[in-house]
Order: C-alpha cells, then sequence, then structure tokens
C-alpha cells in the first residue's frame, strides 16, 4: 500500500519588501542588470558563454583601467576575490605588510595570515589613514614581498590615498593589494596609472549589480610572481592558474578547460552593469557619484547632522554620519526601515555610535537621496530629535 507523501513544510511564494537600499551595500541594481540576469541560460563551455566570458574580461578591463589581461570576476562575493588575490601572491614564510583602518583592514591581514605570511601591520584609530611613511618604516627593517591596504574603508569612511602607498611599495619591491570594494566605479580609480598590482571589488556596491562575483584585477608584474610559486597555492577553486586556464590565458585561443561552473545568470548580469558603466562614461558616473554625496551632506547638515570621517579622508560612496548623543541610532534605523529604507549601523568600535548611508551605483541620484532625507528627518525627530 502506498501512502501520498505529505510535506512538512509550506513554502509561501517569494514576495521580497521594495527596499530602497542606502545602506553600504548591497544597492538596488539598475534594472536592466535585473533584467539581463532572467535571460534564458546557455551551458558554461557554449561558444556563446565563451565569448561572453571575453566581452566581460574586456568590460572589466575598463572599469578598472588596466590593460591586464589577468582581470576577471572570481565566483565569490568581494572577500572572496580578496581571499584568492592573498592565497595565490602569498606563500608560506612571505613577509607581508598590512594597513589596517578598521574591519576590512584586519580581514586583509586575517587573510595574508592564513595564507601562512610573516604579517606586520600598521593600525590607526578608526576616521584615521595610515601614514605611508609608517609603512616604510616596516619595510626598512625587513623587506615584504606584499603591502596591503584598503581604499575605503566602509566601517569608519575613511579613504587611503593609492599614489603614495604605491610610491613605497614600489621603492622596497614589494608588489601592492588594494581592497576597492566601496569605491570601485564610484570615485576614481585607474589600475595601471596608479600602479597597483592586485585589486579586488565586488558586483554589489558601486557596481549596480547584486551580490555573487568578485571582480579582479592582476597585474603582470604580481602574475610572473604567480608563476614563480615554489608550490601551489593551498586553494584549488580560487587557484589562478586553474581559473585562467577556463577563462582563457591569452584572450587570443577559444580553448578553455572545465574549471568549475562559473555562475552564468551573474555574468549576464556584471557583463549588462559593466556594459552601462561603459555607456555613462567612468568620468561621468564619477561625478555623479559626487554630486549625489554633496546633496546627501548637504542634507545631513540641513538636518543637524555631522560625518565622522573627518573632511579630508572623506569619499562620496560610503558616509558614515556621527549619532547625536541621547539618540537612539537603532531605533531611527528601525523607522527608516519601516518606511521602506535601508541604512547601516555601526561596526566594532564604532557600534551604536554612527549611521553609514552609502551613495553607490544605481542610488546615486540626486532623487534618491533626497528621499533618503526625507525619511531620515521624519525618523530622527520622532524619536525625539531636535537640532
Ligand atoms: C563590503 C566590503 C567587503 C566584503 O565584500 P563582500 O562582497 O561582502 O564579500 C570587503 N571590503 C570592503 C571595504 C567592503 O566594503
Amino acid at each position: 500500500m502506498t501512502q501520498t507523501y505529505m510535506p512538512h513544510v509550506t513554502i509561501p511564494p517569494l514576495d521580497p519588501p521594495e527596499r530602497l537600499l542606502m545602506g553600504p551595500g548591497p544597492s538596488n541594481p539598475d534594472p536592466r542588470v535585473l533584467a539581463a540576469m532572467s535571460k534564458r541560460l546557455v551551458g558554461h563551455l557554449d561558444p556563446y558563454f565563451v565569448e561572453l566570458m571575453d566581452q566581460a574580461m574586456g568590460a572589466l578591463r575598463e572599469v578598472y583601467r588596466t590593460a591586464s589581461h589577468h582581470t576577471l570576476p572570481i565566483s565569490a562575493t568581494g572577500s572572496g576575490g580578496l581571499e584568492a588575490i592573498m592565497m595565490n601572491l602569498l606563500e608560506p614564510g612571505d613577509g607581508a605588510v598590512v594597513c589596517i583602518t578598521g574591519y576590512f583592514g584586519q580581514r586583509l591581514a586575517e587573510l595574508a595570515t592564513r595564507a601562512g605570511a610573516d604579517v606586520r601591520v600598521v593600525e590607526v584609530p578608526p576616521g584615521e589613514i595610515v601614514d605611508p611613511a609608517e609603512v616604510e618604516r616596516l619595510l626598512e627593517a625587513k623587506p615584504a614581498k606584499l603591502v596591503a591596504f584598503v581604499h575605503l574603508e566602509t566601517t569608519t569612511g575613511a579613504c587611503q590615498p593609492i599614489e603614495p602607498m604605491v610610491a613605497v611599495a614600489r621603492r622596497h619591491g614589494a608588489l601592492t593589494v588594494m581592497d576597492c570594494v566601496t569605491s570601485l566605479g564610484g570615485m576614481p580609480i585607474e589600475i595601471d596609472a596608479l600602479g597597483v598590482d592586485a585589486a579586488g571589488s565586488c558586483t554589489q556596491k558601486c557596481l549596480g549589480a547584486p551580490p555573487g562575483l568578485a571582480p579582479i584585477t592582476v597585474s603582470p608584474r604580481a602574475m610572473e610572481r604567480v608563476k614563480a610559486r615554489k608550490q601551489k597555492p593551498h586553494t584549488w577553486y580560487f587557484d589562478f592558474q586553474l581559473l585562467f586556464q577556463y577563462w582563457g590565458e591569452t584572450g587570443a585561443t577559444k580553448k578553455r578547460a572545465f574549471h568549475h561552473t562559473a555562475p552564468i545568470s551573474s555574468i549576464y548580469g556584471i557583463h549588462e552593469a559593466a556594459r552601462l558603466i561603459v555607456e555613462e562614461g567612468l568620468e561621468a558616473r564619477w561625478a555623479r557619484h559626487q554630486e549625489a554625496h554633496e546633496t546627501l551632506v548637504r542634507g545631513l547638515n540641513a538636518l543637524g547632522f555631522q560625518l565622522f570621517t573627518p573632511a579630508s579622508h572623506r569619499a562620496p560612496t560610503i558616509n558614515v554620519v556621527s549619532v547625536p548623543a541621547g539618540l537612539d541610532e537603532a531605533k531611527v534605523r528601525s523607522r527608516l526601515l519601516e518606511m521602506g529604507i535601508e541604512m547601516g549601523g555601526g561596526l566594532g568600535a564604532l557600534t551604536g555610535k554612527v549611521w553609514r548611508v552609502g551613495v553607490m551605483g544605481h542610488n546615486a541620484q540626486p532623487e534618491r537621496v533626497d528621499r533618503f532625507l526625507g525619511a531620515l528627518g521624519e525618523a530622527a525627530r520622532a524619536e525625539g530629535w531636535r537640532p
């Protein structure tokens, strides 16, 4: 006798609420990107998809302003791309100097440590940036294979100037590794002109796509070091040599070795997101983010709020706002969410002390910033805020 199997759960249909995502990421993707991601699937070795992979790599080279062939979206979120860079560039025993301006700098140090490196750090209080002279002192005391830093530290809003850091590393024969997860696509970054050796970002902040991929770029100089490794990296999934056999080593050959099944729909998404960026023009996009940021800061000041980050280290894409004493930051945030708008709270040492407001990708538009400001004022007043 057969019994009818009854499921033990009821699964309601998907119905995500409408949100304006003004936190530290994800940001709302451009509708064209979401449409691209729902296009029909092809196989991951289909000639059409192989062609699309080449196009996506070319588009990312534009976004990074680099000629390096070794520019591709890693199948992971931003953290995975940075992990891939550290695991491939560092061998056990290598020296690494890591700049820590907040939570994400600490993470870079953790990644380098797990790659087996001998890690030395320069750490500064929240909101501050690292003085390259401090890095130089460490490199003079003992050489290192690489210097790693976060361009824009999302937890504090502090933006580390790229050029002086690259100059110091170069003087001492070290590679530079940069986390540009919150900055790529939203403010000036030109990898080749700046001489950065490896950089990693994500799709869900200023590039305007959902989370899921980690666009990275690796310079020829850094790839030489990867090829000269004495031992294979302790990661198979993120091994650059294997990944580039799948993504194509020269771009000239269409021959690809199966490595893993690329997240095809996500690649559709980044392809469209990068196409949008090239269409808009990087300079115009950077200016749009700057303008939206200025609108935001004027509005915040009018509401009686100040930015936490010193003016000299600020960047447009992530705005860290000091929460005045006596105002319950979490209650304001939940009121805002009830109005359909998300912003971020503080992390680590800044928990309970700041809000984090992203002006990223498709959301870097004055109308969206105005809507955010109107709702923030209402939520804060409801919690008793009187400037
Ligand atoms: C968001 C963020 C990350 C982590 O990226 P995921 O895509 O969440 O893995 C890393 N570094 C910085 C600076 C970030 O803002």
